[in-house]
This record gives C-alpha cells, structure tokens and sequence, in this order.
C-alpha cells in the first residue's frame, strides 16, 4: 500500500529515504518542496532525479486537501470548505490584515466538530465527529497559501478589499486556531503541526495564536511544548455561574483554575495573552461584569477581545435566549475596561455575511436546533 507521506514523523521520513538508498539531503529536498513550495505532487519537484520521482510515485503519495466550496464575503474574507479523506469536512477562513496590503490572518480548523458544546457555537453544537490528524491542521495553511498567491489573478480576488494587484508579496503572515475545534483537545497533532509551522514553512511562533476554551492541564503542557507561540483564552464571562451555563468545560476547570494557569503561563517580554470576550446582552456584558473582568486579569500581561455574539442561525432556538448588546452597551463596556488601563479591542466579526465569523462555522453539517 503506497504511504501517506505527510502522514509520517520526521524519523519515518528519514528511515523512508534510507530505505530507498537515497542521501538524507533528498529528504530535506523533498520536505522543502512540500511546506515551502507548497508542491502537490512528486511530478512538481522538478530538481528530483526522475527515477527518484518514478519511486516515490509508485511507493507513496501526497494527501491534498479537497477544496470543495469557496464563499467570498462582501468585507473580504474568504471561507473555503475542505473535504477530507474519508468524506468529513472542515473550514477554514481568510481574513484580510486590517492594515490592508496583501497580508492575511488564516484561521485554521483542529477538530471536526467539538466536544466541548459552548451554548454559543455552532462548531459546538455539532459535537466531536473527529480530530484532526497533524497533516490536515497544516495543510489547510499549504492549500490556502497556494491560493492566497494566485488571489488576484482570479475572479475573486478581482477589487478585492486591501488587495494590491500590482505587488506580489501576497502571503498568509498570521494563523489562529481560532476556527472548528477545541486545540488543546487535539494536542499531539496541533504540536506537531505547528512544528510544521515553524521549523518547515518558516513561520514565526509570535504570527501564531492557539485559542483554548480552557482546557488547563494542556495549557501548562502548551507552554512546555510550544513556548512562544501566542495563547488566547476565550473568557466569555467573570463568575463560575454565568460560565457554567455557556461553556460547560467550566464545570471541570473552573475559573480560579484558568487564571491561575494564565498567571503562570511563561510571557517572552512585551508578549500577552489576548482574553476573548464574547458579549451577551444581558448575560456578560453590565459594569459589573466589566468590574471583574478587571479584576481577573490583574497581574496578566493581557489584551482582551470583546467580541459581539454573532447568531450561528437564525433558526436557532436557544434555550438561555442569547442576544447581541447594543453598540452602545458594547461602547460602555470597553471603556470601563479602559479607565482601569486594560486593553480592549472590539472585534468587529469579519464574514457573518457567509457564516463565516467567529463560532459560525460548520462546515455544512446540520446542527441540532433543539439545543
Ligand atoms: N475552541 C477554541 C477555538 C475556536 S472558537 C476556543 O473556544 O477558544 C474561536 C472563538 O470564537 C472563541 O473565542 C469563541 O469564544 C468564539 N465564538 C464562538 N462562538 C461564537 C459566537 N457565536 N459569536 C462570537 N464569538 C464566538
Ligand atoms: Fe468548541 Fe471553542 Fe466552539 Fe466552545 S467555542 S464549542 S470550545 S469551538
């Protein structure tokens, strides 16, 4: 049976050329062509003795993600559907950087589906299908690299928003783990992924976000096993009450465990961990909220994103009734965070016009509207 080549660890990789009789510099070679040239197949790698090429073709093959639907919004982003090998499916979504040029944050799937059934997503309400392998995480960065570089010669990238057609530095500059799936319930193969990030495609840990719904014993392992890579804790609330009910991994790791595990995580200088704040009017969002907010984060080198609920489906019924603030309410609830110097950032959620914002996606699987 031929060998999914990105399926295997680097030592398999190395045994794999050994086997064959080649020199190790082949192995680096070919792995060069697939993270940094994004290469889809052997036939592309062209300084490959074609004998070598014939081999490999006949003894492994190079799984690709199957694009199966590209969605462009109105404020630019992208979202494209991706079919996996044995028929699931997942998202990933492109986001212009908001200083415009031709940068992109790519935010990237760890799960099909996920377990942790936060009262708010629609990810969560589809439950845990699968987790990702290793090769499926990075990968939605080699397939989206691949198109971010054709952008604007396509009818999509045509007048797109920020997107200068006449340089041709387009480039994905930053990914977050921010789209289907909790990372830090796919641990090993998120490592190994952004491994792939770092030491093969040449990105910076400090362009990489992991965001975790609070999954604290990995927190600590993440700092262990991925120092410096950027880490985002999505809050959603300041009391165990209000947090039990939206996010249930709450009830497991309550809040004075997460603070205690941000207290802790290792920060290089001028580094923070960025706090998600997702708003619900009525639920998390008065002064008082804002008050504690506050108070959590005292001695957290720490930037907080306020980000306005986005309804996953209109028909959607939601037991706990939750709603978007008004501008207004949003507005106060920054500035009391600001008077007492805390960072904050509303988040304006880019691509709600095709489901594409933050919690929105699906990847085309019914959810359950009872819950
Ligand atoms: N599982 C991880 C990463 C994926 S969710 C986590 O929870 O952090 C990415 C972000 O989307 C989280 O901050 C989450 O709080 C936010 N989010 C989920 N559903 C949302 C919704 N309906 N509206 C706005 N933000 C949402
Ligand atoms: Fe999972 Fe994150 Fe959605 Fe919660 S918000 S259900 S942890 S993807």
């Amino acid at each position: 049976m031929k060998k999914n080549f990105k399926g295997l660890t680097q030592d398999e990789l190395t045994r794999f050329f050994e086997e064959l009789g080649q020199k190790p510099y082949r192995c680096k070679q070919v792995l060069n062509w697939l993270y940094k040239k994004s290469a889809a197949s052997f036939d592309e790698m062209t300084d490959l003795p074609a004998d070598l090429r014939e081999v490999l073709n006949r003894t492994a093959y190079i799984s690709n993600l199957d694009l199966l639907q590209t969605q462009a919004s109105s404020d630019g982003t992208l979202k494209f559907l991706f079919g996996l090998e044995d028929g699931e499916s997942i998202e990933s979504v492109l986001i212009p950087n908001v200083r415009g040029g031709n940068k992109f944050t790519l935010c990237i799937s760890s799960q099909v589906g996920c377990a942790l059934g936060c009262a708010f997503c629609a990810t969560g309400r589809l439950g845990i299908r699968r987790s990702l392998r290793s090769y499926e995480i990075a990968d939605q960065v080699t397939a989206v690299g691949r198109i971010v570089k054709s952008l604007s010669a396509s009818p999509a990238g045509e007048g797109r928003k920020g997107l200068d057609p006449h340089k041709d530095d387009r480039e994905i500059s930053n990914i977050v783990f921010m789209g289907m799936g909790e990372p830090l319930n796919n641990f090993r193969n998120v490592v190994v992924a952004l491994r792939i990030f770092t030491e093969l495609m040449g990105f910076s840990k400090r362009k990489i976000a992991v965001s975790t719904a609070g999954v604290v014993p990995k927190i600590y392992e993440l700092a262990e096993k991925a120092p410096e890579v950027n880490l985002a804790v999505s809050l959603n609330a300041t009391t165990d009450e209000i947090r039990n009910k939206i996010m249930p991994v709450n009830r497991i790791y309550p809040l004075k465990d997460l603070m205690k595990a941000c207290r802790e995580y290792p920060l290089s200088p001028r580094r923070r961990i960025t706090f998600e704040y997702v708003l619900f009017d009525g639920i998390n969002d008065s002064e008082e909220d804002a008050l504690r907010l506050i108070k959590l984060l005292r001695g957290i080198r720490s930037i907080v994103n306020l980000i306005p609920y986005n309804p996953s489906s209109p028909c959607l019924q939601n037991t706990l009734m939750l709603r978007t603030p008004s501008e207004k309410k949003i507005l106060q609830f920054q500035s009391v965070l600001h008077k007492a110097g805390v960072i904050a950032i509303i988040r304006k959620s880019m691509g709600s016009d095709i489901s594409a914002a933050c919690g929105q996606l699906k990847a085309g699987y019914a959810v359950n509207s009872e819950q």
